[in-house]
């Protein structure tokens, strides 16, 4: 599924730019565009599910091909020894602010985060 007015459906196609740094026929990889860390990749399904409130038991493979991507790049992109954090914002309280539901892989140093 593919929302026409979404960035990362858009993006996800080819249709706007990014920094790609993987894609199979479940998830897209690509670097944020605003970093906040050194590393700073957002992992993202490739079907419009707009948030986690909109996750489904039909998706559930889909989360652990997520955190199997997850530590590929974590490993790949340098960061995998020393950490990195993972947040995926929901809603409004969670700042979301790309209704395409997205995991976050935050890492290297200095990282600017409000968790500190
Ligand atoms: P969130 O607050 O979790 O919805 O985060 C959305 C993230 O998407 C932010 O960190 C933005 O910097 C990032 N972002 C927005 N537009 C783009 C884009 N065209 N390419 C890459 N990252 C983007
Ligand atoms: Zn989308």
């Amino acid at each position: 599924m593919k929302d026409p007015d979404c960035i990362f459906c858009k993006i996800i196609a080819g249709e706007i730019p990014s920094k790609q740094v993987y894609q199979d026929d479940n998830l897209t990889a690509f670097h944020d565009i605003n970093p906040v860390a050194p590393v700073h990749i957002l992992i993202v399904p490739n079907t419009h599910i707009t948030d986690n409130n909109a996750f489904s038991p039909e998706d559930e493979p889909l989360a652990g091909k997520m955190f199997t991507l997850v530590r590929k790049l974590a490993e790949e992109s340098g960061t995998a020894e020393e950490g990195y954090r993972l947040i995926m914002n929901t809603g409004k309280n969670g700042n979301q602010v790309i209704n395409h539901l997205h995991l976050h892989l935050i890492g290297g140093a200095p990282m600017k985060h409000p968790m500190g």
